[in-house]
């Protein structure tokens, strides 16, 4: 069996590690899954509906 072809870790494009495959360290893999939940939380949504904010005129006490 050759020496299979491993592709470089994708984040610093090093040779990646069996043990964190496919990256290379643990760093690099943390960096991966942040990156990953950066781009889920970074989605700016409406925090509110003016509609929501402002009460109907009366609203109980
Ligand atoms: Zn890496």
């Amino acid at each position: 069996m050759t020496t299979a072809k491993t592709k470089p870790c994708p984040i610093c494009k090093k040779p990646r590690t069996e043990e964190f495959a496919p990256f290379c360290s643990s760093r690099c893999r943390d960096l991966d899954l942040a990156k990953w939940f950066g781009d889920g939380y970074a989605v700016p949504g409406p925090a509110a509906r003016p509609e929501d904010l402002v009460a109907p005129g009366e609203d109980g006490e």
